[in-house]
């Protein structure tokens, strides 16, 4: 591994030294093999996968690495936190990829660090297992992600609500620099870090930005809002609930990043949302494209310093942009919607009758994914066709004759859907089940099985259909839960 380090260049106000805690016993768990093959990951350094297992603990510290801690700050369920920071994860540096990409290479629940407050700093097995099969998941469903590398059972005994097994994931992300990255600098009012923060992030993510041209800035905020709109368009076509969007927890380079309390969508209803701590549905799945917008808002907010000496004229500039975001989200989302409905293109179906069928969804508590799944499929079989017939009544008809009228044929529109519908979900109960075995038995056999599935996504295989039964209980008692 082949360490730049760039991010240390910024200077110490953006970072502070911290070295990962030794623990007793490494051992390796999961390792991704094809991730490590994007990252030119010559593992030559490594006898075995104990010493695998030494290296991504943090108990060896990999030639070149310079473990820091980030400082950031964010709005967390809408307030405020100028004090956070990474309380219980060491980047070590980037990487270069196969792609010439610049890569993160994070452990994350690899000991305390100055930013851990009253935080152990440590992370149970079950959260780090769900963060590696839950991004690998997302990554093979063609959502941006940032990824897992390795998950090493660390010996130690983590002390949650019961006594839990302690693990380091290692993330892989195309960066670590959040949203709440830049209200760190303009909640201090420390104008020339957010300047360097800004072109550094420029350089990184948004290449073609040219930073010597007139309003680059706003050319920047327009192209994080995009970024975000794609992300969060590709979470809503999956049924993909992040749970915690504060903007600590929003990447710039429009990754999906902290897979803590996530869950995904069975019965479709916009009010869905797990999450224990969620008390008023901020974070519900229908609600995260308005909190992707107001995650943006406060980024541009963040860089009023940078655009006009006077606020309010920099306001003024900014305000058209968020506004923006909301109709340019609405557009990407409606067309997404029609593709998995067959339908290439938005202006060839009314938003309203898009809107008609997730309402049907919604009144009849049908499952979002597997609705989908046989809508496709009775373009070509009679019997899922009078079946959904029966379900979803004259809209299914109109549907039909819809695809008629634009002159789709069967088989495309088949074949677009077959590309937008998964066939299969990390869904919420085989997740647990899996986590819950890997706890308490050691045995990763069964999560071996369901990575394989979930890795094609899109087709059936050998084992998919041991993962696409859905909930007994609909998910109705199903909680998930924060930083555990
Ligand atoms: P998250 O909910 O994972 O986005 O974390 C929010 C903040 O709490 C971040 O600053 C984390 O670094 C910190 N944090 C979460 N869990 C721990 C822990 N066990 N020890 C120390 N800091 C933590
Ligand atoms: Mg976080
Ligand atoms: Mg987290």
């Amino acid at each position: 591994m082949k360490f730049s380090n760039t991010y240390h260049q910024l200077g110490d106000k953006f970072y502070q030294s911290a070295m990962p805690a030794q623990v007793s016993k490494p051992s390796l768990l999961f390792w991704n093999d094809t991730l490590a093959e994007d990252l030119c990951l010559s593992t030559s350094f490594c006898q075995d996968k104990s010493e695998l297992a030494q290296y991504f603990s943090g108990n060896k510290i990999i030639a070149g690495a310079e473990p820091v801690a980030l400082a950031y700050s964010g709005h967390q369920f809408g307030q405020f936190n100028p004090y956070m920071g990474d309380g219980r994860a060491h980047l070590l540096g980037e990487v270069t990829d196969v792609n010439n990409i610049q890569r993160d290479i994070q452990l994350k629940g690899s000991g305390q660090t100055p930013y851990s407050r009253r935080g152990d700093g440590l992370c149970a097995i079950g959260p780090a297992i769900r963060e590696f099969i839950m991004s690998e998941a997302m990554f093979a469903l063609g959502v941006p992600t940032s990824r897992c590398l390795a998950v090493v059972a660390t010996g130690e005994t983590v002390y949650r609500e019961l006594p839990k097994p302690g693990a380091v994931v290692t993330r892989v992300a195309a960066s670590h620099i959040r949203v709440g990255t830049f209200q760190h600098f303009a909640a201090r009012g420390d104008v020339d870090s957010l300047a360097a923060l800004t072109e550094y992030t420029i350089n990184r993510h948004y290449p073609d930005i040219d930073t010597k041209a007139d309003g680059y800035i706003l050319e920047f905020i327009k192209a994080v809002c995009t970024k975000q709109i794609d992300v969060v368009v590709q979470w809503m076509r999956v049924g993909f609930i992040h749970g915690v969007m504060n903007t600590d927890n929003c990447a710039i380079s429009g990754e999906t990043i902290d897979f803590g309390p996530c869950a995904m969508l069975g019965a479709y209803h916009p009010g869905t949302v797990y999450s224990s701590i969620d008390k008023n549905g901020r974070y519900a799945f229908a609600n995260q494209p308005n909190i992707a917008q107001w995650n943006m808002a406060r980024f541009a907010e963040s860089l009023i310093p940078l655009i006009d000496e006077d606020s309010e004229q920099a306001v003024k500039l900014l305000e058209p942009i968020i506004l923006q975001f909301a109709e340019d989200f609405n557009d990407a989302y409606y067309t997404m919607l029609a593709k998995k409905l067959g339908v290439p293109e938005l202006c060839l179906i009314e938003k309203a009758f898009i809107k008609e069928f997730l309402d049907i969804l919604q009144t009849q508590e049908l499952d979002y994914t597997l609705t989908f799944v046989q809508l496709t499929e009775s373009l070509s079989d009679s019997e899922q066709a009078e079946s959904l017939n029966a379900t979803l009544g004259k809209w299914y008809n109109k549907w039909r004759d819809l695809l008629q009228k634009i002159s789709i044929d069967n088989a495309t529109a088949q074949s677009l859907m077959r590309e937008q519908n998964p066939v299969v979900i990390p869904r919420n109960h085989h997740v647990e089940a899996i986590l819950n075995e890997c706890e308490t038995s050691g045995d990763l056999s069964s999560a071996d099985r369901f990575l394989q599935v979930l890795r094609s996504p899109y087709k059936q295989q050998i084992h998919t259909s041991d993962f696409q039964d859905l909930p007994e209980d609909g998910d109705v008692n199903y909680r998930t839960f924060c930083g555990t």
